[in-house]
């Protein structure tokens, strides 16, 4: 029996993961599996794992995990959809449009990206917890790829309309946040 590697956690909401229960099983040699069931984190390993592997794989799930829950409590409420479409109409005329706007827990360094092609823009969630006119300029920043894909002249013309532009380059450059994306 091998259980899916991923199932929908109970409640979107819930920010801290329940308890974890490790089960050992001599019939997995590689594999290793996690789901939530009756509210916890079942850990199937196989049975020769040593301790250090297991307390390696019970990080890396809660992690994962972890950043599942925050990544759908994050885009749940549409609200990110909702001021960026504010933002394409005050600074775009809101004449863009793209395929998907999320935010996104794997860029720990890069604050954004947008793949113009696509039409897809990816938001850090580590934006969420930023001042608001940050995240603005970040979402500004993103839109304009969508007219330039590179950070051309013709780029930062665009995303100076922005008035908060500079002030919000070097909150991010503080942070650690790259600007590339
Ligand atoms: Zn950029």
């Amino acid at each position: 029996m091998t259980p899916p590697e991923q199932t929908a956690l109970p409640d979107a909401r819930a920010e801290f993961l329940p308890e974890i229960e490790v089960r050992r099983s001599e019939r997995r040699h590689r594999t290793v599996s996690a789901r939530l069931k009756d509210g916890k984190l079942v850990l199937y390993l196989p049975a020769s794992m040593s301790q250090a592997e297991e307390a390696r794989w019970v990080e890396t799930m809660t992690k994962r995990f972890k950043a599942r829950s925050l990544r759908r409590t994050l885009n749940s409420d549409g609200e990110l959809q909702r001021r960026t479409a504010e933002l394409n109409r005050l600074y775009f005329n809101g004449r863009l449009r793209w395929s998907s706007l999320q935010y996104v827990t794997n860029q720990n360094m890069r604050y954004g990206s947008c793949s113009p092609r696509e039409g897809t823009i990816r938001i850090s969630s580590a934006l969420a917890e930023m001042p608001r006119w940050v995240r603005d300029y970040v979402l500004v920043h993103e839109l304009a790829h969508l007219v330039e894909a590179n950070h051309s002249p013709a780029f930062w013309t665009l995303v100076n309309r922005y008035p908060l532009t500079e002030r919000a380059r070097g909150y991010l450059i503080a942070k650690g946040l790259e600007e590339e994306g």
